[in-house]
């Protein structure tokens, strides 16, 4: 910047001026800053497991000591009923990808790709949707961007049920394409990927005393959980509604629209979400994943 100083900084990376802690608190997010015992500010430096808040120096020195798995997480912008922003399944993806990358050790996830394949969705405002033919690009093309920097194993998954036909669309092509290079596809997507991750969801929700009866779900008590548990000032607890309940079927879902379903746009229930439940659906289907991850790797 023209006519300013740098900022100075003190060894170690901390910071001792106020009017610069300042400004980094209003661009960090406050698990960053911290005070040390002489009660100056510092910025905790955090080995992130997200790329997008990695430098490429950073990815190098990475990919350098053995992290060559990435997780390419899709999601979706589309409604959540009354009670939930659109950007919910882009929440849940970061949420369990960060912790599959955790639980991995040696993984990075790669920026939630969005919008998703939402058509059944954009009969309710604010939903976008993109054709399956974009998305199955931009998947490919975030693996052709990542694997000449040295990753080894690509793995494909979603946290939107629109997702999964055409995230396995695409996997059956990176597949033919990455072989020669020796670059593994593994992907958790077809129907019974998705039957597997909703199981998993509502499982962990019963196991705390929130079963549901329900064959699909959508804002349901555990999307809306785990909202609260990272994003609790965008639910809206006031507006909880049941959904559709019982028996879905999801091909008339798929073709039909959400709309002609359930005219709130959800299904299942989402009465009863607490932030314990959030946690315990993000931790059930993080590992639902790791174990499906680890069983194509062999570890
Ligand atoms: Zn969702």
């Amino acid at each position: 910047m023209p006519g300013k100083t740098a900022p100075s900084r003190p060894p170690g990376g901390g910071y001792s001026n106020r009017a610069q802690v300042r400004r980094k608190l209003a661009h960090e997010s406050p698990r960053g800053v911290a005070r040390n015992r002489r009660g100056r500010y510092f910025v905790r430096m955090t080995q992130s497991n997200l790329l997008e808040e990695l430098s490429w120096t950073d990815v190098e020195a990475r990919i350098a000591s053995g992290t060559r798995t990435v997780l390419v997480m899709t999601a979706s912008m589309e409604q959540h009923g009354p009670h939930l922003p659109t950007m919910t399944d882009t929440a849940i993806g970061y949420a369990v990808g960060a912790r599959v990358a955790a639980k991995l050790g040696d993984a990075l996830l790669a920026p939630v790709i969005r919008p998703g394949c939402s058509d059944h969705h954009l009969a309710f405002p604010g939903s976008i949707s993109i054709p399956e033919s974009v998305f199955i690009d931009t998947v490919k093309a975030t693996v052709r961007s990542l694997a000449p920097h040295g990753f080894r194993t690509f793995v494909l998954l979603s946290s939107h049920g629109g997702n999964f036909e055409a995230l396995g669309k695409a996997a059956a092509d990176l597949e033919v394409e990455c072989a020669p290079d020796g670059i593994a596809i593994i992907a958790f997507t077809g129907r019974e990927a998705l039957h597997q991750t909703m199981a998993s969801m509502i499982g962990a929700a019963a196991r705390l005393g929130r079963p549901q009866e329900v064959d699909a779900i959508h804002a349901d008590v555990t999307e809306t959980s785990v909202l609260l548990a990272r994003h609790g000032h965008l639910v809206h607890l006031d507006r909880l509604e049941i959904g559709k309940m019982g028996h879905i079927d999801l091909d008339e879902l798929l073709t039909k629209g959400l709309r002609g379903i359930t005219p709130n746009g959800i299904l299942g229930d989402p009465h009863g979400a607490t932030v314990e439940i959030g946690e315990a659906v993000i931790e059930s289907l993080a590992e639902t994943i790791t174990q499906f991850v680890r069983s194509r790797r062999g570890r």
